[in-house]
């Protein structure tokens, strides 16, 4: 399985002993359990976001589609949502910044963006995102909104789930779909960063760190 590290944390280890007990009493299979996060961490991940994200700057037909009725436009694109709630995608422009949280749980549009940052889910980003998005976006992520963007939070429930539609980065033109998928983050999907100029794709590439993956915890 993906993503196990070499030292758990206290709740990874307490998964584990769950999972191991719910195995020795027969209620699940680790293989099945093992099989659905690879599909989301590996199969789904954050590129079927950047995929929609690169038709969306190119084909402004498409890209109205998916403002007015997200769920819809996906489908026709090949991505189905299964049975997820409505799927709102919020639009960054000049004077909009979109930020998206679940203050609740983590409600997150799982099928279209794969599995969550480990800091969506921490009270810190849930808790102050709503109170100052502005100075947590700037503290967590090194983001600087500047003050001609009104920011404006979503919060995700049951029933809506949101993504971001980030500016298509200066610098772009001529690219094609696959190569401005690229430069769609994870963060950008979430409001918590801007999608990459190509420039600092290629320094990316360079220093040898995947851009798209979400940060690593620090700990
Ligand atoms: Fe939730």
């Amino acid at each position: 399985m993906a993503g196990h590290r070499t030292k758990p944390s206290g709740p990874a280890l307490r998964v584990k002993a769950l999972e191991a007990l719910l195995e020795e009493k027969g209620l699940v299979n680790s293989q099945a359990l093992d099989t659905i996060v690879e599909t989301y961490e590996t199969r789904v991940g954050p590129r079927n976001g950047a995929r929609v994200v690169a038709k969306a700057w190119t084909d402004p037909a498409f890209k109205n589609a998916l403002l007015k009725t997200g769920r819809e436009a996906l489908r026709e694109f090949g991505i189905h949502q299964g049975k997820a709630a409505k799927l709102v995608v919020v639009e960054n422009t000049e004077s909009i910044h979109n930020v998206v949280v679940c203050t609740l749980c983590s409600c997150y549009p799982y099928d279209i963006l794969g599995d969550t940052p480990w800091w969506y889910k921490h009270d810190i980003y849930k808790t102050r995102i709503v109170q100052n998005p502005r100075v947590v976006v700037k503290e967590m992520f090194g983001l600087e909104i500047p003050d001609s963007q009104e920011v404006q939070v979503h919060d995700s429930t049951s029933d809506v789930r949101y993504f971001v539609l980030p500016q298509r980065p200066k610098g772009t033109e001529g690219m094609s779909e696959a190569d401005l998928a690229k430069l769609v983050t994870v963060d950008s999907l979430i409001g918590a960063g801007l999608a990459m100029e190509p420039a600092q794709l290629r320094a990316a590439a360079q220093s040898g760190v995947a851009p798209e993956m979400p940060r690593v915890r620090p700990d």
